[in-house]
């Protein structure tokens, strides 16, 4: 080719490819970078030495991945995916304080269109044309020197060998600030980038991997329903709300300074309901939590690989009627052999818009689904799961319908941090305003329903509403928040299904409020729908104490079959 003014001289690739390197060690990770900045321990000259250390050590380690990663035939491509990763994961970092580990990769990995939709914002849109677009073209038109393989990799892996030796020594060195920086913020390790995304996603191909080897293993195959020798035809009907996102902190009845929830506060004060104030959930995010809250394992069972049936097997085992209404994204493998409708795809005029359909539109389908449930089944009793949209963010806004929004203004942008505090609790607020009035118009319909009847409604998870600047959930939960984790949690009992389980209502308001936890769910939800098996723990059933009639354990007497 004939020398032009415009013509550049190629890179060597390995020179490319350390100017990659320093850009993901540097504008690649500023949300790290920021918040190494702040932390207490990082000021002075001692910490300017640290902040050093710590730049050439991540330059260094950049340097050994790319070296091992990335060669010639994927070059430009493999680039371009890092640029991509670093951008999307430091924007999500900066904007929702979130960090990046294997269950935040399944949440991204199980996500839907609307999930997706509510994170579109103009802030994500620069973020990506600054980060991957501009440095994306400039890489993408970079001539390279067709340098030979045998001639290239002894010196690709000279420069892993030389790298690799500088990360050791810098590491050596700075063995004790880093170990007591991590100790003391375990967050940060999950926030360099693009090694915790590309880490997480390895964690999780494999985790899914060895998850989908495993059998799945039958549970509670002796499953009865007492109901069904000592009052056949009688069997109770038990509503199983599983909230989302709504957080303990901001409802009404655990004390939040706001009444959110009034109608649940008045069936309360009939003496109808039990609120549990001291509920702790199993993960930070739907995916861990909702089959864990169907799990006899409880959170003892999340990072196990095994496989086993779930509450809902063990409850058809049973004999009883079974049904999930799905208004959120899917049930997480938890309803998948027993009859599901998911709800979030109507087209309901008043309750559904934009790809969605508020939480109502369960309760408007069920008279209809439950009527289509095996007649036999239901005598002995029925068991209705209601998986809610709730309080799902950050587009708050769009999961209460107008006249459910009574504390104004609402935040309305889903780059939370450009809404002032006030807001955006007003917009959350309102969808835990709207669950209230879904859950107390439920027990208005199980009131006028032959027989006994129940409602459940604990939350999946809670929400960081920008304390200590997260916003969402989703932490690893060894160190999540207080507010990701604990969750409002409430039983309503007809009067019937009081005498059926022979409950002292007295006791059981005393006693709500010991500490529980979704490991309680499996256990608690037996005894409620009235069916034994061996599998059920009693010492898990937070209303064992108040049943005057143990029923479980007096019917296995009964029946015990095997
Ligand atoms: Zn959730």
């Amino acid at each position: 080719m004939p020398p032009t003014l415009t013509a550049r001289r190629p890179w060597h690739p390995l020179a490319l490819l350390g100017l990659l390197a320093l850009w993901l060690a540097t504008l690649g990770n500023l949300p790290l970078w920021l918040t190494v900045w702040q932390l207490p321990e990082t000021h002075g000259a001692h910490a300017v030495l640290m902040f050093i250390g710590l730049g050439l050590l991540l330059l260094a380690f950049s340097l050994l991945a790319l070296a091992l990663l990335v060669w010639p035939r994927w070059f430009k491509p493999a680039g371009l995916l890092l640029l991509l990763i670093s951008a999307a994961s430091s924007y999500f970092m900066h904007a929702y304080g979130v960090v990046i580990d294997s269950t935040m990769i399944g949440n991204v990995a199980h996500t839907n269109v609307r999930e997706a939709r509510d994170l579109l914002s103009g802030d994500l849109l620069l973020a990506l044309v600054l980060g991957v677009l501009l440095p994306g073209l400039w890489w993408w038109r970079q001539p390279l020197q067709a340098v030979p393989l045998r001639r290239l990799m002894p010196r690709q892996l000279g420069l892993a060998a030389l790298a690799l030796l500088v990360t050791a020594m810098l590491g050596w060195a700075s063995f004790q600030d880093l170990a007591s920086l991590m100790r003391n913020h375990r967050s940060l390790r999950y926030m360099v980038n693009p090694y915790n995304t590309l880490y997480a996603l390895g964690r999780h191909a494999l985790g899914r991997a060895a998850h989908a080897q495993q059998p799945l293993q039958p549970l509670g195959e002796d499953a009865v329903a007492t109901t069904a020798a000592t009052d056949p035809g009688q069997g109770p009907l038990l509503l199983l709300v599983v909230g989302e996102t709504a957080r303990a902190a901001n409802f009404g009845l655990g004390g939040y300074a706001r009444d959110t929830t009034p109608r649940l506060r008045e069936l309360q004060q009939r003496g109808e309901l039990v609120y549990f104030p001291q509920v702790h959930s199993c993960g930070t995010n739907t995916d861990v939590s909702v089959p864990c809250m169907f799990s006899h394992l409880g959170r003892a069972g999340v990072d196990r690989s095994e496989r086993y049936e779930n509450l809902l097997d063990v409850l058809q085992h049973a004999g009883l009627a079974v049904l999930w209404l799905d208004n959120q994204s899917g049930c997480k493998g938890v309803c998948d052999r027993v009859p599901h409708v998911d709800t979030s795809s109507l087209t309901l005029p008043d309750l559904c818009e934009g790809g969605e359909c508020y939480d109502e539109v369960m309760l408007r389908e069920l008279p209809a689904r439950l009527a289509a449930l095996d007649p036999v089944r239901r005598a002995r009793g029925t068991v209705v799961v209601l998986h809610q949209m709730g309080s799902h963010g950050p587009a708050y806004a769009r999961r209460t319908p107008a006249a459910h929004k009574p504390y104004q203004p609402e935040c309305f942008s889903v780059a939370l941090q450009d809404c002032s505090p006030e807001q955006l609790v007003n917009a959350y607020d309102n969808t835990v305003r709207y669950t209230d009035h879904v859950l107390a118009e439920a027990v208005g319909w199980l009131r006028a329903q032959a027989g006994p009847t129940a409602l459940l409604y604990v939350s999946d998870h809670g929400e960081s509403l920008g304390e200590k600047g997260l916003y969402l959930h989703g932490m690893p939960y060894s160190f999540a928040p207080q507010e990701q984790t604990h969750v409002p949690m409430a039983l309503w009992l007809s009067p019937a299904m009081r005498t059926l389980l022979g409950l002292d209502f007295g006791c059981l308001q005393q006693a709500a409020a010991q500490p529980l936890a979704h490991d309680h769910l499996f256990h608690s939800v037996l005894h409620l729908a009235q069916v034994q098996t061996r599998v059920q723990r009693q010492e898990m059933d937070f209303m064992k104490a108040c049943a005057r009639i143990y029923s479980v354990k007096d019917a296995r007497s009964v029946s015990d079959g095997g």
